[in-house]
């Protein structure tokens, strides 16, 4: 039974499955599915296009009241080319800490859900209280999207959602939002000695690249800011470029990809169009030597930022089960509360561990971080009100 289980012993088993997000997660789902089984509660799946990956969303308890999200990814990061010093999916307890990949983001708060499935059962509550598992997060918040539609469909909305990412169990109300894009670039290919019959794509994809650099330089001095976040104002970011073959040859296909990461009040779409503008004012110089070159993007991903408002109820109602009274923060990093959020769900974020060991090699999370979470989740329980007798 999985009540009689730790937090720490079910997140091993969850760190286990290998779902980095190239994988399919289904086989933790299906592990998911075993632990609620019993309990007859109700779950939902929905698939990607492929059938490869499922998002879980599950209700426990009765009670026709707007009930409560505890929301949390189920794929981690790739390792490949980390260094390290452990295997990242066989969990290891070493001193007051637990490795492995997943540990910190954000397997711990799903391992913490899943040890309360009876207690919230047993609780009679008349609030519900829903897990929604995704998959895809780490790859642009992209998964959870389908969970929400089906989730509008429903005649009862839920009327908050508990965002379980690595928070050090602090409340975080706010986030920006990204929007990240790849840009391929057609050029015309030459003898690097034939400067005046060639397209290079490398160049034109560096200018794109140098303006995205200046847009960048212009909003760190001119705004807008928000000295909430760290840096307070719009990140612009290239990170990746592909693009020619051998040195002699000039370049017929240049790509890069890149992003913006947007202060929840300021829309990044103004920004790409600033970039699409400027590519395309390239444009004529390279049709005058080839009409077959040009320049296209594609969407990768984007989700909206998060910004819900200081006074919201929310933010009382966890802060006091925390027993804090310091200021909710925001955060730099992305999550699927902007997407909540959007879905008209009040939403905050507040997960163990530390963001500092996400991703990294030998990730790891402070055990004592599962024990704050498990009496967060316990307080959360008691505070929904039960049904009159
Ligand atoms: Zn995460």
């Amino acid at each position: 039974m999985i009540s009689q289980q730790t937090t720490a012993e079910v997140l091993s088993q969850l760190i286990a499955f290998d779902t980095t997000s190239r994988n399919s997660n289904l086989e933790l789902i299906d592990y998911v599915r075993e632990v609620l089984k019993p309990f007859g509660v109700d779950i939902e799946l929905t698939f990607d296009r492929d059938r490869n990956k499922a998002n879980l969303f599950a209700t426990l308890g009765g009670g026709s009241a707007p009930g409560v999200v505890l929301s949390g990814h189920t794929d981690v990061v790739p390792v490949t080319g980390q260094d390290w010093s452990l295997d990242p999916f066989q969990s290891e307890i070493r001193g007051e800490r637990m490795f492995g990949r997943g540990t910190c983001d954000m397997k711990g708060y799903i391992a913490a859900c899943l040890t309360k499935v009876e207690d919230i059962l047993e609780a009679d509550l008349a609030t519900p209280v829903h897990f929604a598992f995704s998959y895809d997060e780490e790859v642009g918040c992209v998964g959870v999207t389908d969970l929400l539609e089906e989730l509008k469909k429903k005649p009862v909305q839920p009327r908050a959602c508990i965002i379980g990412e690595p928070t050090s169990m602090k409340v975080i109300r706010a986030h920006k939002g990204m929007l990240f894009k790849r840009c391929c670039i057609h050029g015309k290919s030459a003898h690097s000695s034939l400067v005046d019959q060639g397209v290079n794509a490398i160049t034109v994809a560096a200018r794109i690249i140098a303006n995205i650099d200046s847009i960048q330089k212009r909003i760190q001095e001119e705004g807008p800011f928000d000295a909430g976040f760290n840096p307070p104002y719009t990140t612009l970011h290239s990170g990746v470029i592909r693009g020619g073959t051998v040195n002699n040859i000039i370049p017929s296909y240049c790509e890069f990809e890149f992003e913006i990461r947007n202060l929840p009040e300021q829309s990044p779409w103004p920004l790409f169009r600033e970039v699409e503008d400027f590519a395309n004012a390239l444009l004529p110089d390279m049709h005058r030597i080839s009409g077959e070159t040009g320049i296209d993007w594609h969407a990768i991903a984007d989700y909206p930022g998060m910004d819900t408002p200081v006074d919201d109820k929310l933010i009382a109602e966890i802060s006091g089960l925390l027993g804090t009274s310091s200021v909710p923060g925001k955060v730099s990093y992305g999550t699927e509360g902007g997407h909540f959020q959007s879905a008209g769900i009040p939403t905050i974020i507040c997960g163990p561990g530390n963001i500092e060991q996400a991703h990294k090699p030998d990730e790891f999370i402070d055990l004592d971080q599962l024990n704050q979470c498990d009496r967060f989740l316990s307080t959360l329980i008691e505070s929904l009100h039960k049904l009159p007798e």
